[in-house]
């Protein structure tokens, strides 16, 4: 029976699964989703029925899928349930693989504009159906996250960190502790307690829940080596793309002999194509003019990702494209703060 205290504080999370390891079994060409078995175990861990966890409803996406085929279609998914679900639940976790995690929960960022729930992405390195797992810790930690009223964002929980959704990135393909978080500090560390770092968590917004589906925007990654011949990405930079991450050397830099760029990124731009400089370099900052070798890509009208991730800088031209702003206004929310994915 179900004190009349307990109806009142019991929140209410809903659990979005779409695959990935977590809930994976062997099959004879190696693991891959289940839905059915991955239900059972969940039901079988006693810790998530406990009186202390939120009360949880679980909805699947149809496919499941390995994270490596999640694309525009699946986040635009998640965030429909999101949305329609949005005034019945407390908080959302988002149960998915971790190789394109940080790409899905930068995209559901932007998607999910003034959000005031938190949303916890989570997967685990190794299945639950496993004995040794990290499965089970990321799972019920996440629950606990997910009904936490002081969270108003798309955070990912992994290997016991809280990071931001839109500054994590995926480092390891076997450590438990997968994700890291190079430019902003952990929102919570978990040890023997969830410590959170309140001045890290993103603040509460008065304005009104609203969500921006996305279109497939045609948009490439070009990271640059040295030896790079720009030239030979002419016709894909003029007629195929509408957003181009390049990852550049260090704080922006460029072969001094790939001066060729310029003018691309110039006529790129006529053709209302964006060029978004990040760095090769997980830590620090992208920083246009700091040294003659990136000078030419500010005055050719490329705009500065600053310290955003090429995740974030990717998920964040599918958003700014879908809202059908034009590329003047696209460049300028570049280079803005929208979400706290990156530090002017
Ligand atoms: N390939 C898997 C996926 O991303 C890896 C994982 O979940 O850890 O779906």
């Amino acid at each position: 029976m179900v004190s009349l205290m307990e109806v009142y504080i019991k929140k209410r999370i809903l659990i979005i699964y779409t695959g990935g390891t977590i809930g994976m079994m062997k099959s004879d060409h190696g693991y891959t989703p289940e839905k059915d078995s991955f239900l059972e175990q969940l039901n079988n861990i006693q810790e998530l029925k406990d009186e202390k966890m939120p009360l949880w409803d679980l909805v699947s996406l149809e496919p499941l899928l390995d994270s490596s085929s999640v694309s525009v279609d699946e986040w635009n998914k998640i965030g429909e349930i999101i949305s329609n679900a949005y005034e019945s639940y407390d908080g959302f976790v988002v149960l998915h693989g971790t190789d394109t995690m940080a790409y899905t929960a930068s995209a559901l960022s932007f998607m999910l504009e003034n959000l005031s729930k938190p949303v916890v992405f989570t997967g685990s390195q190794i299945p639950l159906c496993e004995i040794r797992n990290d499965a089970r810790d990321n799972l019920i930690t996440s629950f606990l996250i997910a009904s936490n009223e002081n969270i108003h964002e798309v955070c990912l929980y992994f290997g016991g960190k809280l990071l931001r959704g839109n500054r994590a990135i995926k480092f390891s393909a076997n450590d438990l502790i997968a994700f890291m978080s190079p430019n902003y500090p952990t929102l919570a560390d978990v040890g023997i307690d969830i410590r959170y770092h309140r001045s890290a968590l993103m603040k509460e917004t008065d304005q009104p829940f609203s969500f921006q589906k996305l279109q497939r925007v045609p948009i490439g990654v070009l990271k640059v080596f040295p030896g790079i011949q720009f030239d030979l990405f002419e016709p894909i930079m003029m007629n195929a793309l509408k957003g181009i991450v390049v990852e550049t050397f260090g704080a922006g830099n460029i072969p001094q002999d790939g001066k060729e760029l310029f003018p691309l990124i110039k006529r790129a731009f006529e053709h209302g194509t964006i060029v978004t400089v990040t760095s090769q370099c997980s830590h620090g900052s992208v920083i246009l003019g700091a040294y003659e070798a990136s000078n030419g890509l500010k005055e050719a009208g490329a705009v500065s990702g600053y310290d955003m991730t090429s995740e974030a800088c990717v998920a964040k031209m599918y958003y700014l494209f879908s809202k059908g702003y034009d590329s003047e206004l696209i460049k300028e929310l570049m280079e803005t703060n929208l979400r706290g994915e990156l530090t002017l």
